[in-house]
């Protein structure tokens, strides 16, 4: 499926942070969304995936509008988000965080399958699947973050800074994991990273935000050595 969103608005206690995004995202492509702290680019993700309710636009998963539906129910018609800091459930195992991906489909029999597909991607937690997710390394705990969005069995999966704090051997492992998910899942994949260099290193497309705004976007090629790309950082927001 397509993420399209349109136009989309979005404020917090009344003061406007999104003036009116527009993206798409199709099956089988990863577009980075850059830009300075601030940009707005979590509000997107946010309002993209029902834990916001926008004030205006909309936004469609193919030609379904989910705009002002339920984070339950959005995650159910196939949309993942993978939030900003992982919030794995640390005191819970890592097989349980798993399952709690899975929840809205559990009577489904494709549960294993899907648990298996999650370990092959991440083969890591494969080895620590009895362990406490609170013990994992941070990179370990996105990857678990990653492997739950995935359980609920997602066409379109977005992403809040997944290399944060990482080493930049983690980093690419991450990388490599999304590039999988666009190549032999034909996910369609949205990526929003604060590191350029990882983000273009996989991205097909990239959008640059700049207060609330979609500064500029065009082909990572296209992008790469753009001054605006460069200042959406230096400018601040
Ligand atoms: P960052 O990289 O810092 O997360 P961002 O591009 O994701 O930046 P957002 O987090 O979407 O930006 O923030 C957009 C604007 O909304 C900022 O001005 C921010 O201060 C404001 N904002 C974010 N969350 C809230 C909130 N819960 N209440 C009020 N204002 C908020």
């Amino acid at each position: 499926m397509s993420l399209v969103v349109r136009d989309l608005t979005a404020s917090y206690e009344g003061l406007a942070v999104l003036h009116g995004v527009s993206l798409q995202v199709d099956p089988g492509e990863i577009v980075a969304m850059v830009g300075a702290n601030g940009a707005g680019k979590t509000t997107v993700l946010r309002a993209v995936s029902g834990l916001l309710q926008p004030t205006g636009g909309s936004v469609h998963l193919d030609d379904r509008e989910i705009t002002r539906l339920g984070a339950e129910r959005i995650s159910a018609l196939g949309l993942a988000h993978v939030p900003e800091n992982r919030l794995v459930f640390p005191s819970l195992s890592v097989e349980d965080n798993l399952q709690l991906g899975g929840w809205n489909r559990k009577r489904d029999k494709r549960y294993a399958e899907r648990r298996a597909a999650a370990l092959e991607l991440f083969p890591r937690l494969a080895d620590r699947i009895a362990l406490q997710a609170g013990a994992l390394s941070g990179g370990e705990q996105q990857m678990l973050a990653m492997a739950r969005g995935l359980m609920a069995d997602p066409s379109v999966i977005v992403l809040d800074e997944p290399s944060l704090g990482l080493a930049p051997k983690v980093v690419g492992e991450i990388v490599a994991a999304l590039a999988h998910l666009r190549d032999d899942r034909n996910l369609a994949v949205l990526l929003v990273e604060q590191n350029i260099r990882a983000a273009f290193s996989v991205a097909d497309r990239a959008v640059v935000m700049e207060r609330g705004r979609v500064l500029v976007e065009g082909t990572v090629e296209q992008l790469r050595d753009d001054p605006r790309v460069q200042a959406a950082y230096l400018g601040g927001s």
